[in-house]
């Protein structure tokens, strides 16, 4: 009897934990089921360059996953029924009902309005592929000398915006932060921000807390009003509401809330990664959303999932953190060093080297997908479920 481990989302963090489940894994003894909405796999990284304007390269997950012992579903999935471990998809072929021994739960997250009124109406944002290509037709239709404001100073806004700049000088770029510039970054990392940001022309409003978006105008908490053709929302990420309507323990964010193996604290059977997963690092401070967690995220779920499956060791210790990589334009870029638990020390990479660096890690990412087991040799062990019923499927359940 095949163990079946659904993983919902194919993503970074989603596809990465499918592939690595498949590496450490017998085909017999486990039956992988891979779920995802859309047919291409999306480099969400990659967001900011697509709004601007640049073409990515496809990626069919049909393709990706071809031969791998994963099976791809292209479905939405609509509800999921934890107490009774099913799922309840929805593609072309009308909806359906699956069951799992494992869940691994990836959806992600999209953009954040934070409750401020008129982003939803007014707002573009690049959290997803259709919002990135939205925001792409617009831009292509803004005159010589039109204003595009983007709000929010954090690494989504900090990418786009020195994207926009370089690739569209025609336009006046704009940013909007809470703070100050590059607040939480080194010394070298700030002054570095600031040159770049002069050199490509970037206006940049400071300690400017947006408290309401319009058609063609946002206001500050301050009572500042700055006027822009778009504006650009990009302070930060907010989880899918599925998660919201299962019985799954959750943070005040939404997100899942899980242990150091990624496992669910509340049910046993579900594991949650990426930015849908709420899991302490170093320093017991919860993971940020980004890539940076996500991958690792999934190696600990993979190889947590088949170490209880075959009596294997579970590692256990915080995952932390190297390094925050942000490309400004395609010819710069800040690499800044950080603690385990993300906080920035004096030590940066800048210019030309960082933005070749930033772009070896984006390429990195997707190789990861295909290569998930980085690093690690690959152990095809037999799941005990298989060898010792039914007193492993109790060990499995507990
Ligand atoms: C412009 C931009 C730049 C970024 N740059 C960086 C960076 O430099 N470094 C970094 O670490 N992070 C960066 N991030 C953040 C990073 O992209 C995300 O944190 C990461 O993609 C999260 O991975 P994930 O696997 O959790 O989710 P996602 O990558 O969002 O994948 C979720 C998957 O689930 C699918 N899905 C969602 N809902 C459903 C449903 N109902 N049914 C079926 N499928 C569904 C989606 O189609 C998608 O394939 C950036 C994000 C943006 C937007």
């Amino acid at each position: 009897m095949q163990h079946r481990i659904i993983v919902l989302g194919a993503g970074y963090s989603g596809a990465i934990a499918a592939g690595r489940l498949a590496k450490r894994l017998r085909r017999e003894d486990v039956a992988i089921t891979l779920v995802n909405a859309e047919p291409d796999f999306v480099e969400r990284v990659r967001m900011h360059q697509l709004a601007a304007g640049q073409d990515l390269e496809p990626r069919p997950l049909r393709e990706m996953f071809a031969g791998t012992g994963v099976a791809l579903k292209l479905a939405k999935v609509t509800s999921i029924d934890v107490d009774r471990k099913t799922v309840a998809v929805q593609s072309t072929e009308g909806t359906e009902e699956l069951a799992y021994d494992t869940l691994v739960y990836a959806l992600g997250s999209g953009g954040n309005d934070q409750g401020v009124p008129g982003v939803a109406e007014h707002a573009h944002q690049i959290a997803s592929r259709p919002g990135a290509l939205r925001l792409r037709e617009r831009l292509a239709g803004l005159a010589e000398g039109e204003t595009v404001l983007v709000v929010g100073g954090g690494l989504t806004g900090l990418e786009f915006v020195t994207e926009l700049a370089e690739t569209r000088p025609d336009l006046d770029v704009t940013l909007a932060t809470r703070a100050e510039l590059g607040d939480w970054l080194s010394s070298k990392g700030r002054a570095h921000l600031r040159k770049v940001i002069d050199r490509l022309g970037i206006a940049v409003y400071e300690n400017a807390a947006v408290t309401a978006v319009g058609a063609d105008r946002v206001t500050t908490a301050d009572g500042r009003t700055f006027l822009a053709a778009v504006t650009v929302w990009t302070t930060g990420f907010a989880v899918h509401p599925l998660a919201a309507a299962t019985s799954l323990e959750l943070a005040d964010s939404g997100r899942i809330v899980v242990d150091a193996t990624m496992r669910s604290v509340s049910h046993p059977d579900v594991y949650a990664i990426g930015d849908a997963g709420h899991a302490l690092g170093a320093g017991a401070r919860p993971l940020r959303m980004s890539c940076a967690s996500g991958t690792p995220m999934a190696w600990r779920a993979a190889d947590s999932i088949a170490a209880r499956l075959t009596d294997g060791k579970l590692t256990d210790t915080p995952l932390r953190y190297f390094n925050q990589c942000i490309s400004l334009g395609r010819e710069d870029g800040l690499i800044q060093f950080v603690t385990a638990d993300d906080r920035a020390v004096d030590h940066a990479l800048t210019g030309r080297f960082a933005a070749r660096y930033k772009e070896l890690v984006c390429k990195g990412a997707v190789w990861g997908v295909a290569n998930p087991t980085l690093g690690i040799p690959v152990r095809r062990r037999r799941a005990v479920a298989e060898r010792v019923e039914p007193k492993a499927t109790a060990r499995i359940a507990a």
